[in-house]
């Protein structure tokens, strides 16, 4: 959007010339100052540099001259103690101060009337004799001036008799007496310039400038090199005074200089050199990139007038004026208004006209804000079409730059939104109907995501549980659950998340919730898994079955009452054998207790102990199958426990034993290794077997047990892992007649039967979650089984 903002807000032409006379500005402006200110440092170093040179060249000859002065006062001195030293020592003596320091042209002896006596005429350098200076009028005032002062004098500048220019310096020899210092004679020395001044100033210090050395405004030395100077405005003087004598040194920095300078200004080309190059590359680059930019091609214009072509709408560019004349308008302004492109662009038609007048403030209200804002703006308005329809439409448009007549233009795309809208309402209006559906099951529909927390809580939700959804929004769902199951919830459901593995998805399963008091009651609760935008969610369909369950429990108080009366039927019946069963240890008591009377009348009293262990004994016998019986009548316990059925059969087997002797029958028990422990109502299950076998027993007798008097009883664990008691007889077989009713209350084929003794057994066995059946025995007989879950260690079997 940024580059587009640009491109529209500044002409390709108008950036490249800004840039252009930016550039020019800049690049004048910068060349200026860079110059100047090279300009100003070159000078101020020049400046600096002969300045420092004429400080030196002022330093050195100033001392120079005064080392000479030392060293020829000494010499005097010396030669003052040494009146008649010999010409040899008197040449020794000053050679020492002729090499002591380079420059000297001559040293001489004068005496006190200027003859020369002695002079050092160095080999090779004969011409000191030329410099006659005993005759040279200068020299002679310059030697009176020494007479009277008595001290050291340095000659004004003196041409030697070949035209060369030098110093005589004459230091008087004193004779020093107590009463008066007589002159003796001067030692005198000479120097030339030229060489004097290359010795005293090494040759770097004075390479880069032309020195002139003037002495009381006379010129006495002048470099000789030809060279070309920088300007006269460089030129540097400094001047002092020795020995009363005004020495001037003038300095004019020469082209030495000038490659140093050349290297400046070099760089400095380099410098803005780049610079400009960098300004034009950039001005270059613009004037492609917006001439590549607006330069399109046939192709391309092809490709953007399809691609208007499809746009699903109208793209524009209007001027914001009253009812916004279009300028330009894409295809798409035939099939969303029904006029054409033509019409809009020769401004037959104006946009605003089609706007709905009840929407029309609006729209120019937005648009006004946005073109003060410079901002997009986005409209959702109604427009009038050709066909008087009225179409709902969404606008994002955006104010650019004015390029026509100051007038202010804006940009956009219009598309049809009517279908999307009336989709929208539909897709809400069914949203609201889904809901309503929801709101109005009998069942409470509550979603949770995937932590657990609740999401949706319908009408019957909010009922049932107590609770408004505001409440339990976003709460974790275990709040509706009494413990245990609410601790485990968030394990349960994490672990599910990550291993997919669950009980309840799919299956339901019967549980117990909590209202908001804090009551708890039954439930049906299934659970299904749905996906909300890739997002784990679980609906939980949630029934209260209180009533159910108190409908259930009237149902098995009633089973329960029945079977009570059941077995007391039964145990009436069986009543003749539980007494033969109770007579026999009875009698057995009865004639112990006989014997024991005779033994003890006897005396014999060691048998006794015996006796009354065997009372004992049978005494246990009579009681032990009262207290079975006392258990079948006993009623309204329901409470289960974990028993092996071993156990379980081997007291009904007991129980029944009793009946059987008195038929000629005979029990047996059958069992298996394998765990076969159940939770169960003992007494109730106990029925069910008592109720099989003596059926059993009695279709047996029937047929006064002519296919064998042996009944069987058993235990296996079956292919569905549960444990499976089964009763064999070899009786007569079920009656075809009653095959079908076997199970129905009252269906008997016997005189005195009730008929309720199976189904009682069926409603046990399924209340314990087994399975009643019954099939043919061979070759005769019939066998009745039943199934038990088994009880697996620390896993209650009925949660
Ligand atoms: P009742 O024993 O009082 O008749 P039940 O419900 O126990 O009531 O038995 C219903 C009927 O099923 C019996 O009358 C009998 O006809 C038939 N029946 C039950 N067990 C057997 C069996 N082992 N062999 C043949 N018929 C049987």
């Amino acid at each position: 959007m940024e580059s587009d903002k640009w491109r529209i807000s500044f002409s390709p032409q108008v950036a490249i010339l800004w840039y252009s006379v930016i550039a020019g500005i800049f690049s004048a402006s910068l060349i200026a100052f860079i110059v100047l200110y090279i300009e100003t440092q070159e000078r101020a170093h020049i400046d600096r540099v002969t300045q420092s040179v004429a400080d030196g060249i002022k330093t050195l000859l100033e001392e120079d001259i005064h080392r000479r002065m030392v060293s020829l006062t000494e010499f005097s001195g010396v030669s003052a103690i040494s009146n008649n030293m010999s010409d040899d020592e008197w040449e020794l003596l000053s050679k020492s101060l002729y090499y002591s320091k380079q420059g000297y042209h001559s040293i001489g002896w004068l005496d006190s009337s200027f003859n020369v006596r002695r002079i050092l005429p160095i080999e090779g350098n004969e011409t000191s004799v030329d410099f006659d200076l005993a005759f040279q009028p200068l020299a002679l005032l310059s030697e009176l001036k020494s007479q009277q002062q008595k001290s050291a004098v340095i000659t004004v500048p003196l041409n030697s008799l070949e035209g060369k220019l030098g110093l005589g310096i004459y230091v008087p020899v004193l004779k020093t007496t107590p009463s008066s210092r007589k002159i003796e004679g001067f030692i005198v020395s000479v120097i030339l310039f030229d060489p004097y001044i290359k010795s005293v100033l090494p040759t770097y210090l004075i390479a880069e400038h032309k020195l002139t050395l003037f002495i009381d405004e006379q010129k006495v030395y002048s470099d000789q090199i030809n060279q070309s100077y920088i300007s006269n405005a460089s030129n540097r003087q400094t001047s002092f005074e020795i020995m009363g004598q005004r020495w001037q040194v003038n300095l004019m920095p020469n082209s030495e200089f000038r490659p140093f300078t050349l290297f400046r200004m070099f760089s400095l080309l380099i410098v803005l050199g780049i610079l400009l190059s960098f300004f034009i590359t950039l001005a270059v680059y613009t004037l492609m990139s917006a001439r590549n930019k607006t330069k399109l091609t046939k192709d391309d214009l092809k490709k953007t007038a399809q691609l208007l072509k499809n746009l699903p709408g109208m793209a524009y560019q209007a001027f914001n004026r009253t009812n916004r004349p279009m300028i330009f308008v894409s295809e798409g302004c035939k099939l969303l208004t029904g006029h054409s492109k033509k019409q809009f662009e020769k401004h037959n038609i104006l946009w605003g006209k089609l706007i709905h007048p009840r929407d029309y403030q609006r729209v120019c209200q937005t648009i006004n804000h946005a073109l003060k804002t410079n901002r997009l703006f986005e409209l959702e308005y109604r427009i009038i079409t050709k066909n008087n329809d009225v179409r709902l439409i969404w606008e994002r448009g955006e104010p650019v730059s004015s390029i026509v007549n100051d007038d202010f233009i804006i940009e956009g795309f219009i598309t049809d939104i009517t279908s999307i809208k009336q989709a929208e309402v539909d897709l809400l209006q069914s949203y609201a109907f889904s809901e309503a559906i929801v709101d109005s099951v009998v069942d409470a529909v509550i979603t949770i995501n995937n932590n657990g927390q609740i999401q949706s809580f319908n009408n019957t939700a909010q009922n049932m549980f107590g609770y408004s959804f505001d409440e339990v929004k976003d709460i974790n769902v275990k709040i509706l659950m009494p413990q245990p199951y609410s601790d485990h919830h968030d394990q349960y459901l994490a672990q599910y998340i990550v291993t997919n593995e669950t009980h309840i998805i799919g299956n339901g399963r019967e549980l117990v919730a909590k209202r908001k008091d804090g009551t708890t009651f039954p439930i049906h609760l299934s659970v299904s898994e749905i996906h909300n935008n890739e997002k784990k969610m679980f609906v939980g369909v949630i029934k209260d079955i209180t009533q159910q369950r108190t409908l259930e429990n009237e149902a098995i108080s009633h089973i329960e009452q029945m079977a009570h009366a059941d077995r007391l039927n039964a145990l009436g019946e069986m009543a003749a054998g539980i007494a033969h069963e109770i007579n026999q240890p009875l009698t057995a008591i009865s004639l112990f207790s006989q014997t024991g009377k005779n033994f003890s009348e006897k005396g014999k009293f060691e048998r006794l102990p015996e006796i009354f262990e065997k009372i004992s004994l049978h005494a246990r016998r009579a009681g032990s199958v009262l207290e079975r019986v006392q258990l079948m009548t006993r009623q309204g316990d329901r409470s289960k426990e974990v028993i092996a059925s071993t156990i379980l059969i081997d007291e009904v087997k007991k129980l029944a034993e009793s009946e059987a002797r008195l038929c000629d029958i005979s029990i047996q028990l059958l069992t298996c290794k394998e765990n076969t422990n159940v939770f169960v109502d003992r007494v109730q299950i106990q029925q069910v077997i008592l109720n099989l076998l003596r059926n059993g027993m009695e279709a047996m007798q029937s047929i006064a047990c002519k296919n064998g008097a042996l009944i069987k009883l058993q235990i296996r664990i079956n292919a569905e892992n549960n444990v499976e008691i089964s009763v064999v007889d070899t009786g007569g077989g079920i009656p075809k007649t009653m095959i079908d009713t076997l199970f129905t209350p009252f269906s008997t084929t016997k005189k005195n039967g009730t008929g309720i003794g199976l189904s009682i057994s069926k409603s046990i066995v399924e209340e314990h979650g087994g399975h009643i059946h019954f099939s043919d025995n061979k070759p005769a007989g019939a066998i009745f089984y039943f199934t038990l879950p088994i009880h697996e260690e620390g896993i209650p079997n009925d949660k």
